[in-house]
């Protein structure tokens, strides 16, 4: 496992074409990846994805043990155990673009599980600020998905991972709600906020209305793309956000970070003793007829 003293930026250019040392972002079986400077020794295969390089701390003071193994942009990257369970996080930094590298790169090292940690805007007036909401789909309203395929491919969460997240807030005693994500490219337009001096982009007044009379439960802007790349990839994915900010009745409070952390990294632990029922079981899918204890 390397430490961040281990990360060299200086090679870090397009120029360079060893696939030991990042550079070579052309090439998918690269060892060390050009924009998170991981390579397979690094990660466990279910890693965490917050936005905020800065909540891998908060995340890994829940977990047994961890390590910082990259940092670099946007992407600061730990590994460790949560309950004995191998278990990594990555920050993606805010939006699908760099998500979309997150995952691309985490993939191409082997990991296999990916449940993105956020912070969204509730639009249903049921919705607190400080609960969680676990995401079942996603409306593909960011433009980075759309990059990989057509808009008619869904963005849906694995029920594996949606079990598992169900699982850890009832364990953990959690307010929760399950329910459709709307991801946008934008945090003011782009979700029905006003911009600089009251600028108000086209359609933009009736967008969150609009997606409240379509059951949609909450907005942010990272989990169109993850969902869709894991299921394009053949990989699992899911997502937890805690709730910011209430659309409905204006509340706005940076609360639950750390029941989003703490729920996502239990079920990374379920996830991991779920597999190995369905071993034992000799089944490929995870389902009502199977318990963990
Ligand atoms: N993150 C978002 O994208 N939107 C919110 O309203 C709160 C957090």
């Amino acid at each position: 496992m390397t430490t961040p003293s281990d990360v060299d930026e200086s090679v870090a250019t397009e120029a360079d074409t060893d696939a030991d040392v990042p550079g070579n972002s052309e090439d998918p079986n690269a060892d060390r990846q050009y924009h998170l400077e991981l390579t397979a020794d690094d990660v466990a295969d279910s890693v965490l994805l917050p936005g905020n390089p800065e909540r891998i701390g908060t995340i890994v003071d829940l977990w047994d043990d961890a390590t910082t193994v990259a940092s670099h942009r946007e992407y600061r990257t730990a590994t460790g155990r949560y309950e004995g369970t191998p278990i990594s996080a990555t920050s993606t930094g805010i939006g699908g673009p760099s998500a979309a590298i997150a995952v691309e790169e985490l993939a191409r090292v082997g990991c296999e599980t990916f449940i993105r940690v956020g912070s969204c805007g509730a639009i249903q007036p049921e919705v607190d600020v400080g609960d969680l909401v676990i995401t079942s789909g996603a409306v593909r309203q960011e433009g980075t998905s759309e990059e990989y395929i057509e808009t008619a491919y869904p963005a849906v969460a694995s029920h594996e991972v949606v079990s598992a997240l169900v699982a850890a807030a009832e364990r953990l005693g959690y307010d929760y709600h399950v329910g459709l994500t709307m991801s946008a490219d934008s945090f003011y337009a782009g979700q029905g906020r006003p911009g600089f001096d009251g600028y108000e982009a086209p359609g933009s007044d009736e967008l969150v209305e609009t997606l409240r009379n379509a059951n949609v439960t909450n907005i942010e802007m990272e989990a169109a793309t993850i969902l869709t790349l894991a299921s394009l990839y053949g990989l699992r994915a899911g997502a937890v956000c805690a709730v910011y900010a209430n659309r409905q009745t204006g509340a706005f409070r940076t609360e639950g970070d750390s029941r989003a952390a703490e729920t996502a990294s239990l079920a990374v632990d379920l996830l991991a003793r779920m597999d190995e029922r369905k071993r034992e079981a000799g089944v490929s899918v995870w389902h009502a007829g199977l318990d963990l204890d």
